[in-house]
């Protein structure tokens, strides 16, 4: 299941998948990725079997992928490519927001199975209820 999220007006889904077996990892990669945010579905998948910290953390990354290339944060683009970036910049970013979002109690990944769970009452038909 994912939830929608949006990048400057751009509709994305979100959705935490079991392992990092369901996230696709892009090519050249060594190992496969935690997390991916893909331009082309406008989704992104981040393995949810780690710690509830990782899990955040990865998110983070991953959202800050989005921010960076739909932001057009030219600071961390390598190589002159919009969907390339700097990896190590993107690490530091997500672990010093992990830091201050979790000591104020902010966690990413529960407020995403929250929202699932909003929508699956949603669209969940109602009972029948009998005549009397
Ligand atoms: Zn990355």
């Amino acid at each position: 299941m994912s939830v929608p999220f949006t990048l400057t007006g751009i509709p994305f889904t979100l959705a935490l998948v079991a392992s990092k077996a369901e996230v696709p990892h892009g090519t050249g990669e060594k190992f496969p990725a935690v997390g991916e945010i893909n331009w082309d579905q406008h989704s992104l998948r981040v393995a949810g079997n780690l710690t509830r910290v990782e899990v955040n953390q990865n998110l983070l990354h991953e959202l800050l992928h989005g921010v960076v290339r739909f932001y057009h944060v030219r600071e961390l683009v390598r190589h002159g490519d919009p969907s390339d970036h700097s990896e190590p910049a993107l690490d530091q970013l997500a672990a010093g927001l992990q830091e201050v979002l979790g000591c104020l109690g902010v966690d990413l990944v529960a407020a995403i199975e929250a929202k699932e769970r909003c929508a699956l009452t949603v669209t969940a038909k109602p009972a029948p209820v009998p005549y009397p």
